[in-house]
């Protein structure tokens, strides 16, 4: 059997592992100190941080895995590095290096030449006012570490907000970037192999509720975004020498695409790949970084995914499939998810509507 190490023991772990398995692929999981496990219980080996002193130790507590990987994007990168000496990491940590830093990312998103919303660097009161007086408003302040799920960054619509912001950010570096006028959000998740071959699913489009992903659906039609969106992520794959799933979040504007952020990983939007193709992002992300061919990404019926947030019980609707993540209630929490699919994309609404009717009311 081939074994893979996953740096984090959330959802995305457990939905690896889930997928891996009937690949003929085992697990052990790496808990940071304090880090919640009930995700990954009984999907393979836990180890503990904290536990083990050096790389090679904590390597051999993983099980001499083949190749190590990871499901978020705040890992510790010198400790990536440090295991890397042992065996392959995929994506490399450099990759997490940027990911994890908005800054880092958008310099690295420009320098490959993709559309970003003009963007001005700020730490302190005065360089964010500055900022505002650059890029006028309405605004996002995005602290430049530990941002996810619409955390730590704020919407700055007039001066009484950004003076709340600045008071909120305290001595964080941040990123101030203009709010850009679209019509919607979309993502792409494409994933290449060590050897580099390259798939991608559909354009799925993302509706958010507070910051935080509410439903996805797929297959987005545009031609001609996807083959814009297509050529964003071919074109960093390269650049990085990427191996692994990797997602781009774009907002769609009268111009095309704008980039919001990348997600060196399996993505929340991706889920619908669960039931909508036949190798999911789970799959192909394994895969790719254990460099066997890539499975099929195409679409063959519409699909939504609706995720639980801060919900714990299943819809009574009809449905193709719920995820339960086996985590602790707590409000806004990513606690699972739902996914329909339906030929009719009238029908598919209607039903997703249903069922966010019934979660949240
Ligand atoms: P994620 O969970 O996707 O990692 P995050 O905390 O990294 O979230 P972003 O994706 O940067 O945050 O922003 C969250 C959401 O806020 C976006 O999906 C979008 O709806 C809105 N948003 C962020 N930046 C902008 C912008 N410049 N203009 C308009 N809307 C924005
Ligand atoms: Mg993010
Ligand atoms: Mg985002």
């Amino acid at each position: 059997t081939r074994h893979i190490a996953i740096v984090g023991c959330g959802q995305l772990a457990q939905m690896m592992a889930q997928e891996g398995q009937p690949l003929g692929i085992t697990f052990s999981f790496l808990a940071e100190e304090g880090e919640n496990t009930s995700c990954v219980e009984g999907l393979g080996e836990l180890i503990k941080l904290e536990e083990h002193e050096s790389g090679e130790a904590l390597y051999q507590a993983l099980g001499r895995p083949e190749v190590i990987t990871a499901e978020r994007e705040q890992v510790d990168v010198a400790l990536l590095r440090k295991l890397q000496q042992f065996c392959p990491v995929y994506p490399d940590p450099h990759i997490f290096e940027k990911a994890q830093h908005r800054l880092r990312e958008k310099l690295a998103l420009t320098e490959s030449g993709l559309p970003v919303a003009p963007f001005v660097p700020a730490l302190g009161a005065d360089e964010l006012r500055r900022a505002l007086g650059t890029l006028g408003y309405p605004v996002f302040i995005k602290s430049c570490e530990n941002g996810y799920d619409g955390k730590n960054q704020w919407r700055v619509k007039n001066q009484a907000q950004l003076e709340g912001a600045i008071e909120e950010a305290q001595s964080q570096a941040c990123v101030v970037e203009a709010a850009v006028d679209f019509s919607c959000e979309v993502s792409l998740v494409g994933v290449r192999s060590v050897s580099g071959e390259v798939k991608t699913y559909p354009l799925t489009e993302n509706l958010h509720r507070q910051g935080t992903l509410l439903v996805s659906k797929a297959p987005f039609h545009d031609s001609q975004l996807m083959r814009q969106a297509q050529g964003y992520l071919d074109k960093l794959m390269r650049d990085w020498d990427y191996v692994g799933a990797l997602t781009l979040e774009c907002f769609v504007t009268t111009e095309g695409l704008i980039v919001n952020e990348i997600a060196p990983r399996v993505h929340n939007s991706g889920h619908w790949t669960l039931v909508g193709a036949e190798s999911s992002q789970f799959a192909n992300h394994l895969r790719a970084i254990l460099d066997m061919p890539l499975g099929d990404t195409q679409c063959s019926s519409p699909t939504a995914m609706i995720n639980m947030l801060g919900v714990n019980k299943s819809p009574s609707q009809k449905n193709e499939g719920v995820w339960l993540y086996g985590k602790s209630l707590k409000e806004g929490r990513k606690m699972g998810h739902v996914i329909l699919v339906d030929n009719c994309v009238h029908q598919l609404s209607r039903r997703s509507e249903a069922v966010i009717d019934e979660l949240y009311r």
